[in-house]
């Protein structure tokens, strides 16, 4: 298995990093970091796979990075 970092798009901003804070009684809004990503559009997370077509198959809109394996 090899641990490969899975970097999407953030859903929550569609990976702009802002979001817009609608504020009722002020009606101009202004754009605000986005709490899911803390502001970077990216979410990203490590997982296990046999080969980065298998992770490819789960996650086809992501971007894959190599993590080092830690020697056991
Ligand atoms: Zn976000």
């Amino acid at each position: 298995m090899t641990t490969f970092k899975i970097t999407q798009y953030c859903g929550e901003c569609d990976g702009y990093g802002k979001v817009a804070d609608r504020n009722p009684i002020n009606p101009g809004h202004s754009l605000v970091d986005c709490e899911e990503c803390d502001g970077t559009g990216d979410i990203a997370h490590q997982e296990e796979y046999d080969s980065i077509t298998d992770a490819q198959n789960d996650y086809p809109r992501a971007r894959f990075t190599y993590v080092q394996s830690p020697i056991r």
